[in-house]
């Protein structure tokens, strides 16, 4: 088959791949422990699940308007006024089905041959794939460890061109976990105000904080700021509901009545069930989401000491997200019992997996060969059993 260009350059997410290659190992029979997936490992709240029940049973079964139930937008545009300071209109959110499909719309609607859009790096892997789909080009602004992963204004400014329609930011990160202060933030926007440039700030990560870290986006910085932002969030990662695909994108009227024209194209309205249950996840008790973050924390502060006990591998303690981005270059060009050189991420990925029976995510997928991603949304068990293994094996190497 002769496929599409924009296909022959597709690659599939390779953090979906890996969770379901731990998946199909599992069901095969093998004791693996997943630290792939970018999941909670929490049930989603049993009110968001009677609130979807209670859709189902009246009915509330059919289609509803491309952009989201008013409802729910009046939950989503309460959440941003009360947590964020961000005032909106209905007009401009869309609900969509995951902040993947909000991302996807945006890069429709906004990118085209020719354009350059900024994304520091290591990032989470579809952004590259979303910019290339809608034909633009992604211009990836390495960060190492020494900067805590994060760009600096003038690496910033340094990567900003005629070309340049757009930045993604996303704070706290995956896969490093890195997450921006105010000040930060602020400075950063200093380079963008003097430019014609749409900021995307994937705020997904945003209540997965932890050490009294304050969030800040960059529509929060001043109106001009606001109005070159689109913001990009859902009830995934926060209400532990990735299954039930909602995302949301806030943004000015204009660009938003295309993205959901686009949507109107393509999927139609998100679940309607599912929307019910985030009006549910929204303006519902939050407390789960503090014992769940609480979780989180305990498991970072384990999983972080546990990884730098090992010899040879570095790990900085990130200030949100549900992931650690370990350096194990150190083993690089060391060899496997079995004679096998490991050679890079990909490589000791594999090699963890066979050995250890413990699934990572290559950090060359984020653009960093030198670290591998660790997601610590599992169980306590779990992390302490998969630690063991991992530094058994890592130890086997020479
Ligand atoms: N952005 C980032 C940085 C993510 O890690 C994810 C995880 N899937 C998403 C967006 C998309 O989330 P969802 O589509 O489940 O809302
Ligand atoms: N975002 C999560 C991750 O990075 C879920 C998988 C995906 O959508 O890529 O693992």
């Amino acid at each position: 088959m002769n496929f599409a260009l924009r296909v022959k350059m597709l690659k599939p997410s390779p953090t979906l791949s890996i969770s379901a290659k731990a998946n199909a190992l599992k069901a095969e029979g093998r004791d693996i422990i997943g630290f792939g997936a970018g999941e909670p490992d929490f049930d989603t709240p049993e009110h968001i699940k009677e609130a979807a029940i209670a859709a189902i049973k009246a009915g509330f079964t059919k289609y509803t308007a491309v952009a989201g139930i008013d409802e729910l937008k009046d939950a989503i545009i309460q959440k941003l006024q009360k947590e964020n300071g961000l005032s909106y209109k209905r007009a401009e959110i869309v609900v969509s089905s995951g902040a993947k499909h909000s991302l996807y719309n945006i890069a429709q609607v906004l990118f085209e041959k020719g354009d350059e859009v900024i994304i520091p790096g290591p990032y989470w892997v579809s952004y590259t794939d979303i910019v290339q789909l809608a034909e633009a080009t992604p211009v990836i602004i390495e960060t190492g460890e020494e900067s805590g992963f994060k760009v600096s204004p003038d690496d910033l400014e340094k990567a900003m061109t005629k070309r340049t329609k757009a930045v993604i930011f996303n704070s706290p990160c995956n896969p490093t976990g890195a997450t921006y202060s105010e000040s930060e933030i602020r400075a950063l926007a200093e380079v963008i105000a003097s430019r014609d440039v749409i900021v995307i700030s994937d705020d997904i990560y945003e209540k997965i904080l932890y050490d009294d870290q304050i969030f800040f986006n960059m529509a929060n910085v001043d109106e001009e700021l606001k109005r070159k932002t689109i913001v990009v969030n859902g009830v995934s990662k926060t209400y532990a509901m990735t299954g039930w695909r909602i995302g949301y994108a806030a943004g000015s009227q204009d660009i938003m009545s295309q993205v959901a024209n686009i949507q109107s194209q393509n999927t139609s309205n998100a679940t309607s069930i599912s929307q019910k249950a985030s009006v549910a996840a929204l303006m519902g008790k939050q407390d789960e989401v503090f014992i769940m973050v609480e979780e989180f924390r305990k498991r970072r502060d384990y999983i972080v000491s546990r990884l730098n006990a090992i010899e040879g591998v570095r790990c900085s303690k990130p200030a949100g997200s549900f992931y650690v981005f370990p350096n194990l270059s150190g083993f690089y060009g060391r060899r496997s019992f079995m004679g096998k050189k490991v050679s890079g991420s990909d490589s000791i990925t594999e090699y963890l997996l066979e050995e250890a029976n413990v699934a990572v995510v290559p950090g060359a997928a984020f653009g960093d060969d030198r670290h591998v991603r660790i997601s610590y949304a599992t169980s306590m068990a779990n992390i302490e059993k998969g630690m063991n293994r991992i530094a058994d094996a890592l130890a086997k190497l020479d």
